[in-house]
């Protein structure tokens, strides 16, 4: 099973698509798999994503910042600092160049 099933489903990373659906349907067709994975892809791409890591953002109050004004938010501190940090170089930059 992919990483995307796994976040969205919250099943164990090591659990197949097949297993997943054994616990709602039993001897699952080759359709209800196809229909899962479909569902999977649509549900997916409607996610807000993090800019950073393009995994899906988590609740709203979870959500991180890397600056004031920009209004995008990060899934985690992590990616927010390693963005404020990138944000720095690329400013740093810019000062020596001017
Ligand atoms: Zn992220």
């Amino acid at each position: 099973m992919g990483n995307k099933e796994y976040v969205l489903w919250g099943t164990k990373p090591d659990e197949t698509l097949e297993d997943f659906i054994c616990a709602f349907t039993t001897n699952p067709t080759y359709e209800d798999i196809a229909d899962l994975k479909k569902w999977a892809d649509d549900t997916w791409d409607k996610l807000d994503k993090c800019p950073q890591c393009g995994e899906p953002l988590p609740d709203e109050r979870e959500r991180w910042s890397a600056d004031d004004w920009s209004g995008k938010e990060y899934c985690s501190e992590d990616c927010a600092r390693r963005v404020a940090e990138h944000n720095e170089q690329v400013e740093a930059k810019y000062a020596s160049e001017v």
